[in-house]
């Protein structure tokens, strides 16, 4: 049977409930047999995370560890340079996965900046992509906002195996951002329901993003 390795990269500044609704969106309509996730090293375009690598890291670690078959992936950490995921998945192909194999998870909002990704275009034949909808964020409206790409965007039922292809993945995720979290810690407002317990219990018990932070939503694409 063909593996079918899923990967979530993100800065994870904390994980929250939305990143674990795309990664389980991805396995269940893309039938994945196992799902990564990778905390990104200093992402470009975008200022430096709030929490060290080792928060972000050991946050997503708890918030998967009941979860079979996910595992979180050191890869772009331990890599000094900044994280892109043209190299990444250039790693994962030098570990013998094919393109075919790989489905890289990415929520709506950011692919719709991936023409200014590195390596964009040749980056769509590196691994599928699985774009998962966003509060606010229809992948309905995808083919309209990047027609160039539109003769590549599939619905999970039609993935034809080979080529590597968009895959469009309608779901519903939970409507947060790590910004908006960062922002109720300052502020000393409750951020259950929106993280794992166990994330929230590590916030709070290191004392993260209690300083204040700023808003640091916009371009994060890689
Ligand atoms: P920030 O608020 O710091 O920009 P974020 O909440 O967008 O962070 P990231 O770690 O930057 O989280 O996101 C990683 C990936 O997860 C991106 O592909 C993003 O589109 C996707 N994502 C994050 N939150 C959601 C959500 N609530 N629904 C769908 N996709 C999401």
């Amino acid at each position: 049977m063909t593996r079918r390795v899923g990967i979530l990269g993100g800065t994870f500044d904390p994980v929250h409930l939305g990143h674990i609704d795309v990664a389980s969106a991805g396995v269940r309509a893309l039938h994945l047999s196992s799902l990564v996730m990778m905390p990104a090293n200093v992402p470009p375009h975008r200022p430096s995370p709030s929490a060290s690598p080792f928060h972000r890291f050991a946050m997503v670690s708890l918030a998967i560890a009941d979860r079979h078959g996910w595992t979180a992936s050191d890869m772009e950490l331990l890599d000094p340079a900044r994280s892109f995921t043209s190299a990444t998945l250039d790693r994962l192909h030098v570990q013998g996965y094919a393109a075919s194999e790989l489905y890289f998870l990415i929520g709506v909002d950011a692919f719709r900046d991936i023409a200014s990704w590195k390596d964009y275009p040749a980056l769509l034949d590196k691994a599928n992509f699985g774009v998962v909808g966003r509060p606010g964020f229809s992948v309905a409206t995808l083919a309209g906002a990047l027609p160039d790409l539109a003769s590549r965007m599939r619905t999970p039922d039609h993935v034809p195996g080979g080529q590597t292809m968009i895959v469009l993945i309608d779901a519903a995720t939970t409507d947060v951002s790590a910004t908006a979290i960062r922002l109720r810690v300052a502020a000393g407002q409750s951020i259950d329901g929106l993280v794992p317990a166990s994330v929230a219990q590590h916030i709070e018990r290191h004392g993260l993003y209690t300083a204040s932070v700023s808003d640091r939503r916009s371009g994060d694409s890689h």
